[in-house]
């Protein structure tokens, strides 16, 4: 690790997670020469979307981590340490070291914050019990253990009422275990699986969500809608729920299980969200214009990944398909031109249905399934199984962390051919219909 030289920076980034990382990149593929600083706190870099794997008995949590030196692109100073305070009046930063860094351009990736005490009794509760969570690098295997060692009874998964990163995440452990319970002799039989979500729907894009709760319903398992998770007490395998109805009054749940999935409550660090960066306006993330990622009122400051309020779902998709539009952007504002590039909105939640099956869950602004195997998006698939457990982790790490493109551009051109030979996904018209616009994530 390089140690902090001078004290300004062209460009800085703030966070070296999936968005932070591939936007480093992409900028000194594109101006090998810039000065670029990555202010990043840890030696670890985890892909997240291995956790569900981890939880899922498919692989081990070493597995998903990196080295954090490995990844940082040569060329790009590393400091090592957090932002404690934004000043972007003043074009400044303060950092945990205690030095102050200014920058001509910043760009936050400081992803999001998992509220696990906002649910009483969780933080103490958590990997024991049978109360686990594919969200935290230290829990997701003992999702695992309890999937495993599970012998009959209740099973709730649940869904809090702010974004969360990856909105199909809490579906994908459920199904892998329902899988798990009825293959299991006489488990499955002696069990009721529960999703308890504060939302109204399975998944924010309509077509997605539909789909979802077919699935779900196909396979026994009980959706109790706007159940909110507000309590858990260990001891007594016991999990409070505030429900609200449609007429908008709360009443009070009590549940036994023998497991329980739970994702947190999440928002932006507090670091981002006390700062004059964030906005209520922007629902407390970082206040970006949804196509350029520039912020709306300073505008040398950037953000992308799950700490902006890009409306659209927070998954490394939609990081990967934002940081191209972004650090053509910043280049664009270095050099005195206009902001060409805009980003479209799209994101990719690949739903484990079950084990060997997933419905590849891409989408846009529009909220609208789109696909870039130009297959109907909405189908379980084994090939996007294979995808999901083999591919797009090498994608991530050869791939995305790189800054390499895409492989779906070589698909594009055939696009044309494959409409006018009518193979492709029409989306039925109900799905047509606008959608109000929402930064919920997908859940
Ligand atoms: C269980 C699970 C399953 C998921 N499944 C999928 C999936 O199938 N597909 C998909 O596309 N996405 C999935 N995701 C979501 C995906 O991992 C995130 O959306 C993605 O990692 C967001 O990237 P990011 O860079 O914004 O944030 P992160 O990758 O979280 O990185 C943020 C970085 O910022 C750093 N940081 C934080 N605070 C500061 C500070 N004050 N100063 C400096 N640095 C700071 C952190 O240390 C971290 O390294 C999943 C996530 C989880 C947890």
């Amino acid at each position: 690790m390089a140690k902090p030289g001078s004290r300004h920076h062209r460009v800085l980034i703030v966070g070296g997670g999936a968005a932070g990382l591939t936007v480093a990149h992409l900028l000194l593929r594109l101006q090998p020469q810039l000065d670029l600083a990555l202010l990043e706190p840890s030696a670890d870099h985890y892909y997240q979307p291995g956790w569900t794997l981890v939880g899922g008995g498919l692989c081990s949590l070493e597995q998903t981590r990196r080295d954090q030196a490995s990844l940082i692109p040569k060329g790009c100073l590393w400091i090592q340490a957090a932002a404690t305070e934004f000043k972007p009046a003043q074009n400044q930063l303060l950092i945990s070291t205690g030095e102050t860094l200014s920058y001509d351009v910043l760009i936050i990736a400081t992803g999001l914050r998992c509220r696990w005490e906002q649910i009483k009794g969780l933080p103490q509760a958590l990997g024991s019990h049978g109360i686990c969570s594919n969200y935290s690098p230290q829990y997701a295997s003992y999702s695992w253990e309890t999937i495993r060692n599970f012998q009959g009874g209740t099973a709730i998964f649940t869904v809090p009422e702010t974004a969360i990163k990856c909105g199909g995440a809490p579906q994908k452990v459920m199904y892998m275990a329902d899988d798990y319970f009825k293959a299991k002799s006489g488990v499955g039989v002696n069990t009721e699986v529960l999703f308890c979500t504060a939302g109204s729907t399975m998944f924010a894009v309509p077509a997605y969500g539909r789909v979802m709760a077919q699935l779900a319903l196909r396979r026994g398992i009980k959706l109790l809608l706007r159940h909110k998770l507000i309590e858990v007490l260990a001891e007594q395998q016991l999990a409070v729920f505030e429900v609200s109805d449609q007429a908008g009054n709360v009443s009070r749940k009590e549940f036994g299980f023998d497991m329980l999935h739970v994702v947190p409550p999440m928002t932006a660090p507090d670091v981002v969200a006390n700062s004059p960066l964030a906005s209520a306006e922007a629902g407390g993330w970082v206040d970006v214009d949804k196509f350029s990622t520039q912020h709306r009122r300073y505008a040398n400051v950037f953000a992308l990944g799950d700490v902006a309020s890009l409306p659209t779902a927070k998954t490394a998709g939609s990081a990967r398909a934002a940081a191209p539009v972004t650090a053509a952007n910043v280049l664009a504002f270095l050099g005195g031109q206009p902001l060409l590039a805009q980003y479209d909105g799209y994101s990719v939640c690949p739903i484990i249905s079950g084990y060997g099956r997933v419905v590849m869950a891409e989408f846009d602004y529009s909220k609208q399934p789109v696909s870039s195997f130009l297959v109907d998006p909405t189908k379980e698939r084994w090939s996007m199984w294979l995808l999901k457990t083999r591919l797009l982790p090498w994608l991530y790490w050869q791939r995305m962390l790189k800054g390499l493109p895409h492989e779906g551009r070589y698909l594009k051109p055939l696009a044309p051919l494959v409409h006018w030979l009518r193979l492709d996904y029409r989306a039925n018209p109900q799905d047509l219909e606008p959608q109000a616009e929402t930064s919920e994530g997908c859940s």
